[in-house]
């Protein structure tokens, strides 16, 4: 079908109709502390939608390496890491990455999406099979169809499933990917019984931790730390830098052999200007923050747990999730919608989260916590939460 604009304006007034249409706020962050934001319109509000888990991102020492970094050299790399954008920054990030990951080796790419159409279409391709749980991430699935392998999705977060496409089908499985922290839900991948599964069909597993990094497990290693697995069990590690860590960025962390391999075959690592190196310089001081600050992970976490207990005395309904990924889930895409509208008008913005994002049919608030939130903000989101619900706007 030709898309003529009459076409697209057809199409645009049926996303309308379906409550589908997505907008885009301008919010201009305000202060240092705290997730406070402006929203033209609508005055200030206190994010409950970035990712900012640690409350890195406004964090003045991120700041100052990323201006010092660009007074010394610069903003722009100039060319792609393999030309000549590749620079102290990013090589000591490199390493630093992999140490924090005990793997021999880690890779920047400029986003998460990048690094797992990356992972997908350099270690799987035609005539193989690629398995994916049925929540995954949009990046894993466009990374598998890009592989040209066959995709075959398991229920979400059965192994047992994911072992039978595994062993069952005549085609070679090649990977096994998962997030490890599904980004929509706050749950964990079974990742102990997928590396089995994997192991037994002698393919590779790959975690996309970009939720799980910084926030799960004794010390922030992610959900891998959570569950013990060693690079053996998880040979292909994902990690994104816009999230916990507050900057942006992504990377993948593997063996040496894996990542040189990583390096000479991605296209989107190859074909692509290299990131700022203030930015690398930034993501190094967040790193360290991160290491450094352990009450900061323990402080969203305590704030997740604070929030649960409020929103569960309210009568909310919350799905399991010990991560700072709260969903509260609503009868349809117009019901969030409402029940967005109607918290930003007592103070909160909170994410109306529609299909494609979700399945069809399905509609949540998405609630995510951050060390830079404080109990009053918490608890005033709960009460705000319960009072919709004793309204009718939103499923308790
Ligand atoms: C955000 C996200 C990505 C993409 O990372 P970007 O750096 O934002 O491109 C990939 N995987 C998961 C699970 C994510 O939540």
């Amino acid at each position: 079908m030709r898309r003529d604009p009459a076409t697209l304006e057809g199409a645009l007034a049926q996303l309308e109709a379906a409550q589908l249409r997505r907008t885009r706020l301008t919010l201009a962050p305000l202060g240092h502390d705290g997730r406070r934001i402006v929203v033209p319109g609508t005055g200030e509000l206190t994010d409950f939608a970035s990712n900012d888990y640690l409350g890195l991102a406004r964090h003045p020492a991120l700041a100052r390496a990323l201006a010092e970094c660009a007074a010394a050299g610069g903003t722009g790399s100039g060319a792609a890491h393999l030309v000549s954008g590749h620079g102290p920054e990013h090589a000591a990030l490199e390493e630093e990455l992999a140490a924090f990951t005990a793997r021999e080796r880690a890779l920047l790419f400029s986003t998460g999406y990048m690094a797992n159409l990356a992972v997908l279409a350099t270690f799987a391709g035609r005539g193989e099979q690629v398995l994916l749980d049925r929540l995954s991430h949009a990046s894993l699935i466009d990374g598998a169809r890009l592989s040209g392998a066959t995709l075959r999705r398991y229920p979400h977060a059965d192994a047992a499933a994911a072992a039978r496409l595994a062993g069952g089908y005549p085609r070679h499985t090649s990977l096994l990917a998962t997030d490890g922290v599904f980004s929509m839900d706050g749950d964990l991948a079974p990742l102990p019984e997928l590396a089995q599964a994997a192991r037994a069909a002698r393919a590779w597993l790959a975690v996309d931790d970009a939720h799980g990094l910084g926030v799960v497990g004794t010390s922030g290693g992610g959900t891998l730390e959570h569950f013990g697995l060693d690079a053996e069990a998880v040979p292909v590690l994902i990690g994104t830098l816009g999230k916990a860590f507050g900057c942006f960025g992504a990377f993948v962390a593997g063996s040496r052999a894996l990542i040189e391999y990583l390096m000479q075959k991605a296209r989107t690592y190859i074909y692509t200007t290299a990131l700022p190196q203030p930015v690398a310089a930034a993501t190094r001081a967040a790193l360290r923050l991160a290491q450094t600050e352990g009450w900061r992970r323990a402080r969203v976490l305590e704030l997740t747990a604070r929030f649960r207990r409020a929103a569960a005395a309210g009568g909310v309904a919350l799905v399991p999730s010990a991560t700072p990924i709260q969903p509260v889930l609503c009868d349809s895409p117009g019901q969030a919608l409402a029940a967005q509208q109607a918290l930003a008008q007592r103070g909160f913005w909170v994410a109306a989260i529609r299909p494609p994002t979700v399945p069809a049919g399905s509609a949540r608030l998405r609630v995510t916590l951050s060390a830079a939130h404080t109990e009053r903000e918490v608890d005033a989101l709960a009460e705000a939460l319960a009072v919709l619900i004793r309204a009718g706007g939103a499923a308790g």
